[in-house]
């Protein structure tokens, strides 16, 4: 990354983090998915329960696994196998874990997390149950405020996660978001996570890349 550019995105962090401590989170700025897993080390145990909320940030940053060849007892959603009852199941129990994995699909510099959801699994286990939550993102989720939160769900996150699970929604069409009402609709709840009662339930690491959509 040009050095100029370099130097507004990393002022951006800052500000982002600054301001989620501000908001009783715990924020981070790692180098890369090494540094990040370095980090969740420092914040789970061994032996702990830990789950997911759906995320390609997970996965392309090899956080999925990191957690399966882990002496955890990892709740695995995405094992080959599963029927939708099991998955069903794991997503009530992931209400127990003792850490909850998850990207955002926007953290605003005021140190918000907003995030949309078809079923509500994720949002909800991030509001409340597991005993922590860890956001990981890449900087391309930060935006200055609720609003661009908002208009980036649905221009690019929404529409590309309805394209990767080949939903036909309108917005799988022309790329951008319809307010459809369509029975393959993806986005129904809307949440924003603004501060937290507990300091050290939410930690979210910032990866000086971008991931996931
Ligand atoms: S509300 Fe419908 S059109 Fe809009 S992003 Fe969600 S699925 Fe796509």
């Amino acid at each position: 990354m040009d050095a100029n550019v370099k130097f507004v995105v990393d002022k951006r962090v800052l500000r982002t983090i600054e301001n989620l401590e501000k908001n009783n989170m715990k924020g981070y700025f790692v180098e890369n998915e090494k540094e990040a897993i370095k980090k969740i080390k420092d914040i789970i145990g061994e032996g702990d329960t830990l789950s997911v909320g759906g995320s390609m940030t997970l996965f392309e940053t090899g956080i999925i696994d990191f957690l399966r060849k882990g002496k955890y007892n990892f709740l695995d959603r995405y094992k080959e196998g599963l029927s939708p009852e099991d998955i069903k199941e794991i997503y009530r129990k992931s209400f127990s874990a003792d850490a909850y994995f998850t990207s955002s699909n926007a953290i605003t510099e005021e140190g918000e997390l907003y995030n949309v959801d078809g079923r509500g699994n994720r949002v909800a286990a991030m509001i409340y149950g597991p005993d922590k939550v860890i956001v990981v993102v890449g900087v391309n989720k930060i935006v200055r405020d609720l609003d661009e939160a908002i208009m980036r769900n649905r221009e690019l996150a929404a529409p590309a996660n309805v394209k990767r699970l080949n939903k036909n929604t309108p917005c799988s069409k022309v790329g951008y978001c319809m307010d459809c009402n369509s029975k393959d609709r993806i986005c129904n709840e809307y949440v924003v996570i603004r501060k937290q009662a507990d300091g050290d339930r939410i930690h979210v690491i910032i990866i000086d890349n971008d991931f996931g959509y």
